[in-house]
This record gives C-alpha cells, structure tokens and sequence, in this order.
C-alpha cells in the first residue's frame, strides 16, 4: 500500500463526520433499521450520496448533478486511506486500485442495485477517476480513451428509455481494466451478456427503441440520411413509433449523437465500419416498413416494394432471393428443396426475427470490435479490475421473459455476493476457530436453483418444451411447470394459488417470489423468444451480403452445421456460470445502488422504498457481520514478513513460529486486545484503521 499522506486517523474520522454517520459499522443502534435509514437519509438530505459498511459503499441515487465529480475532486481521493475522507465512489475505486498494485492481485467491482439506482453512473465515474488518477505514459492515452469513449458507443447501441429509467440499460456488461506493474491501464476487454433484442421490434407504450434509432434520425446529417434512404420523421417508423415517446425531455438526441460519433472514431472505426454500421441501422427501420398483404390463396405477399429494396440496397444482398426468404419457406425434402409460402403472420414473424437478428448480432460485433481496439498494448505482468454493470432488478406491469431473464440474473449476484460476504466471512471465522455469533440471513439459493437446476428448474422445463416436437406451446409450458414445482414456495400460479392470491394471476401467468419481491410473470412468448429461430434461408441470404459486418454476423458455418444452437435462456445460464467463476477467482468490492425514489425526482427520498431495497439487499446483515467481524485478515506468515521491520524482536529473523512472532509484533506495535484476534492460520484485525496506523508507521 503506497499512501502518500500521513494523518491523525481518529481525529479525521470525528472532524468529517458532520452529517450522520458516514461509516454505519459505527452506528450505535446498528442493528436498527430505522437509525439506518434515518442515517441514509439525513446524509442524503445534505446530498451526501455516499456510506460506507466498513469497505462496502452504499449509494443513493440523487437524481441531480452533485458538484462531487471534478477533477479536483479525484485529486483529493488519489492514494489516501480509505477512511480518512468522506465516504465516495473515488475512495472505492482507489483503494481497489491500490490494493491490487501492492498485493499484485486481480479485483472486481460488484455494482448493484435495482432499475435506475444508479449503476451504470457508478460505473462510468470508477472509469473516469481511474482514466484521469492512473499514472499517465503517453503512449497508453489511446488506451485510456478508447476505454473512456467504449462508454457512450455501447450505450447508443444497448441502452434505451424504459418506464423504470431514461437511459435503462438493456445489456449485461463486465468490464476488465488491465494495468500493468507500474499501475498504468494498458488494455480493456468487455463481456457483454444477453441484449435485450426484442425491442428492436417491439417496445411498450412509454417506452423506446434503443437510442442510436432516434440519434440517427434526429441528428443524422441530411446526406447521410439521404444516402440511408431515411426520413427525418421518427414517427415514420412501425419500429420507432410504438412506444409514441420518441422524446425524453433527459435525453439529449442530438449533443448524444456527436458524443456517439466522435467516440466511434475514437475506438478506431474506419470511414467504411461507420458507413456499413449506419446502413444496418437503417436497414432495420426499413425492414420495419416492410409490408405484407394476404394473396387469393392466403399467401402472404409483399405490399410495395420501396421499403425492402433500401433494406437489400443497405444490407448488399439480391432484392429477389431476400424477398423470397421473407414470404417462403425452404424445406428440404430427400433430394430437393421445396419452398413453402408463408401466411400474413409468418411472413411478419419472419421479418422482425431478421431484424432482431442484425440488431443483436451487430451489437456483439461492435463489442469484439471494440475490444480489439482495446487490446493489451503491453506484454509484461498485468492485473486487472473487473467492472461489472448489468440491468438492474426491474418489474412491469406486464413482465416477459426478458424480465425472467434479467431478474434471473440479478438472483444470481445476490448469491454470489452472499456467498461473498455473509456465507463465506462466517465460515471462515468457524474455520479459523474464532468466536462467533452467526448472523441469520435469507439465503437466495434456493430461488435460484428453482430457475437453473438441471433437469428440473424453470429453465430446464421451458427447454424441454421448446424441444418438444408437435404441439408445445407457451400454455403447455406453464402446465408443465405446475407439475414440476408443484408446491415450491417461491412459485405460484392462477392454479395453484389460494383464494386470496388467486384473484391477481391470470390463467396464463407465473409469479415468482424473487428475493427483491414478487414478479408476476406472463408466459406469451417465452417458447418462441427461448428459441428465437431464424430461418435457415435467410441466414443464407445474409451470409452472402456484400456489407462486411453483415457478412461477419452470419458466417456460413452457421447454416452448415445441423446441430440445434443451445436456447437463449440456456446460453444466458452458462454465461453467467462463467462469469460467476471468472469472479469467484478475484477479490471483491462492492457498491449498492438504491433508489431514491420512484418518479425520478430530485432530491427526494421515498422512506417505503428506500426501506424494501435495504432490506432485500441484506444490508443490515451484511452490516451485523461486519459490526461483529473483522475488517482485515492476513496470513501470519505474510503479515510477520511485511511488518517485521517494525518490531526489533522479529527483524531482520523471526526464528520461531509466524503466529508467535505475529503476536509479539502486534503487541510491539500497542495493538489493543479487543483490536484483533489469533485464529488458527491468520490474523483478524477488527478495523481498518488500527492497520493503517501500522502501514503508516512502516513508511516513515
Ligand atoms: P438500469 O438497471 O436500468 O440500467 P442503472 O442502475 O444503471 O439502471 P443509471 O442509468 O446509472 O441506473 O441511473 C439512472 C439515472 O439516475 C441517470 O440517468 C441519472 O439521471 C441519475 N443518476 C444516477 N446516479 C447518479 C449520480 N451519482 N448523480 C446524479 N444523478 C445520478
Ligand atoms: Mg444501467
């Protein structure tokens, strides 16, 4: 740990605690819940955002611009403890960082929080401070703006307006930033997990398409537009006009498409990406425009041919052989192929499954383009910290199987941060054989093994269905999971449930009782969305198109092996196994984003809500264990071969045991007994602070 500054550490923490309690760990009445809240929102009410539970950071979303994010200030949180300054997403980042250069060790930064908590913020700032504090090699500054500037690219492509938040991320994403050992950010590489394509086609009312539609749009100069083929009339647009709220007084079209544009060169797209880029854009409006009339022999047929020969012009494919893929089948009989005319309805179908197809498959290759724009540009020893933003926990009035999914996910990291923390700090004090007084805590395991399990979870049963030859449907799906979850106490349904519950589901829902609260879920669409099929004609006509990124989105491997693509759900499954695992092997820090209230309104504080998200997310029991626990623990024998110098009977030797030798140190250095505990392997410090007194006197 390399602090630059030296200060009376008990003097900083009483002179800064003006307003409430900056650290709940020293809160009287810490366990209850009513002081905690009084103490979030006394803070919030002085906009002072940020809390600590010892190292955890809790963040309340304001919901207008804090003078807190200048530069200036990021000077002030470079390289100082922890606890010495008021409680800020800087300080988190920062320690992170440093912790990571002197333990040359990988971290992550868990943020979350329900829909509109401020996720996504939190993110960009920890990018932000690391951009301007990292130490500044000249040749790295591409790297840094490019990580910097990735930001505003992905969210024109994945973000949009929905009921919850303006700018609503519809995209898992876990960023690595990758230093090097002197602790410059040398590389970037971005995961991104399930988009949330279905609203390229579809968007509820009061809700948008993703950004980039209405920035190309509103703001798309007259000769690209021209070229584009495109009307300066959102409302113009079947894909656009759905949701009737093409504008959002937060949201700037027009200043976002500049940043967007900029930001693409900076990332190193070429003159061509960008015009091919944009032309897939357009080509989705297009196709959206794309109409069908029922023939004398209920065939479907194509009503006007303008809109699809700007979508065959853009995506460089034939005019003919793409109409064909739009209104026939092509079914493969022993020796022959037969094509198939589709009705009205399948014609659709078909239409908006391609333009969710380009839609997705272009977003993941801006993000492997991206990517390779942040490659490592440095070969030697490197360490990362993980940034992971995914959607928040959301509920509608109408939930689909994108909430199913996105919820889903959420339960997911609720586990892995209770593994984290609560399961795996009280384990670790029974394993060192310290005192202990468990803490209880809801365990959300047993929700999420109701969504994954083999053979037998939600998942596993909607996949069966969508394999079923014949005649699955959504409803045949949700009698199947009546049989199989039966009695389960975190699913019900119309069926199911008592008289009383009964009267709020409809025969074709589910409700699951997540560990946020209770979502109620309508089974219509799931089988298709799981499955999300596209035919295998069109795939061929997409392989073939002239338009480079096209042609890369579709290879031809894809319609020449047989073998039925795993479904969405089961993919989304594996990848956030993986991403548990990619997580597990590094060393966590958390921020917890909470909703100040609902109607995104400056400066307000809903108590009621406020109180559920405390709840939910186990803050006071995560602050119970903390409160009764030990902030610091260290090997004996890496915590004797550090510190020895301070203490003339363990330096330069120590000849006996490290446990001893720790021991004789501590009380060298005044440690007070009730400070720290010996376990059976390590040393447990009670508070930061008593270890950072020791750091300081090591630097002196
Ligand atoms: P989702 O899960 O829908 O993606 P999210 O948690 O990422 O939600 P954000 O997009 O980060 O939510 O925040 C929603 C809005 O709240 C922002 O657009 C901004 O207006 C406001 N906001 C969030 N954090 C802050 C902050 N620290 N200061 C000021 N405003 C904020
Ligand atoms: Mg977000």
């Amino acid at each position: 740990m390399h602090r630059n500054r030296k200060l009376d550490l008990e003097g900083a923490l009483i002179a800064r605690d003006r307003v409430g309690i900056q650290d709940f760990v020293l809160l009287d009445a810490y366990t209850s819940e009513t002081a905690f809240l009084d103490n979030l929102k006394k803070r919030f009410s002085e906009d002072l955002i940020y809390t600590y539970i010892g190292t955890l950071l809790v963040s309340v979303n304001p919901y207008k611009d804090l003078d807190i994010y200048n530069k200036k200030q990021m000077e002030i949180y470079m390289g100082v403890n922890f606890f010495e300054l008021p409680p800020h997403i800087y300080a988190l980042a920062d320690n992170a960082y440093h912790t990571m250069l002197s333990e040359a060790n990988n971290h992550f930064i868990l943020i979350s929080g329900e829909s509109g908590a401020g996720k996504t913020e939190a993110s960009k700032k920890i990018l932000q401070y690391y951009a301007v504090s990292c130490p500044s090699l000249a040749i790295l500054d591409t790297v840094r703006d490019r990580m910097l500037m990735s930001n505003p690219v992905l969210e024109a492509f994945g973000n949009a307006k929905t009921l919850k938040n303006d700018n609503s991320s519809r995209f898992g994403k876990y960023m690595d930033i990758q230093f090097n050992a002197q602790g410059d950010a040398v590389g970037g590489h971005i995961l991104s997990y399930l988009l949330e394509k279905s609203r390229v086609v579809h968007q509820n009312h009061g809700e948008r398409n993703f950004h980039v539609f209405y920035q190309l749009i509103e703001s798309g100069e007259e000769d690209i537009l021209r070229q584009l083929g495109l009307e300066k009339n959102v409302q113009h647009y079947k894909y656009l006009a759905q949701g009737e709220c093409s504008t959002v007084s937060s949201i700037n079209d027009k200043n976002d498409w500049k940043t967007m544009r900029n930001a693409l060169s900076v990332v190193d797209f070429d003159k061509g990406d960008i015009e091919h880029l944009f032309g897939i854009i357009a080509s989705v409006l297009h196709l959206g425009n794309v109409h069908f009339e029922r023939d004398s022999k209920g065939s479907a047929t194509l009503f006007g041919h303008a809109e699809l020969r700007w979508v065959s012009k853009l995506l460089s494919v034939n005019v003919q052989v793409l109409q064909e893929a739009l209104t026939y089948r092509k079914i493969e009989a022993k020796t022959d192929e037969v094509l198939s005319p589709f009705t009205v309805d399948h014609a659709i179908y078909a239409r908006d499954a391609l333009a969710k197809a380009i839609y997705g498959r272009t977003f993941n290759w801006l993000v492997n383009r991206i990517n390779h724009s942040l490659e490592n540009q440095d070969p030697s020893r490197k360490t990362v910290i993980g940034l992971l933003d995914i959607y928040g926990f959301e509920v509608f009035h109408v939930n689909s199987f994108e909430q199913f999914c996105i919820n889903y996910c959420n339960e997911k990291l609720q586990q892995l941060f209770i593994q984290l923390t609560l399961k795996a700090e009280q384990e670790e004090y029974e394993a060192e054989g310290i005192e202990w007084e468990p803490v209880q805590f809801f365990n959300n395991k047993i929700i999420c093994d109701l969504v994954e399990e083999k053979h037998r979870g939600i998942i596993a049963v909607l996949d069966e269905e969508c394999l079923r030859p014949g005649d699955a449907t959504d409803l045949t799906f949700l009698e199947k999971l009546e049989e199989k979850m039966g009695h389960h106490p975190h699913f019900v349904t119309h069926m199911l449930a008592d008289k009383s519950t009964r009267r709020s589901l409809e025969r074709g829902d589910f409700r699951l009782l997540h560990y946020a609260g209770e979502v109620t879920y309508c089974v219509v669409g799931f089988i298709d969305k799981n499955n999300d099929l596209l035919y295998r004609n069109i795939k061929e006509v997409m392989h073939h198109s002239k338009n480079s990124i096209v042609r890369q989105c579709f290879p031809s491997t894809e319609t020449e092996i047989r073998r039925r693509p795993e479904t969405v759900a089961t993919q989304f499954k594996n990848s956030l196994q993986k991403l548990t695992e990619i997580l597990m092997a590094k060393e966590a820090w958390y921020v917890r984003c909470l909703k100040s209230n609902d109607s995104k309104k400056p400066g307000h504080f809903d108590d009621v809500l406020v109180r559920h998200q405390v709840k939910y997310l186990g803050l006071m029991e995560h602050l119970r264990v903390r409160r009764a626990g030990f902030a610091y623990r260290r090997r004996y024998d890496v915590f004797l071969q550090r510190y020895k110098p301070l203490c003339p009977a363990t330096w330069p030797h120590w000849r006996g045991l490290a446990a001893e030798g720790v021991e004789t140190l501590v009380k060298h250095l005044g440690y007070k007994h009730d400070e720290y505990k010996m376990g059976r392997t390590k040393i447990f410090i009670r508070h930061p602070r008593t270890l950072f007194a020791t750091e300081d006197a090591y630097e002196i």
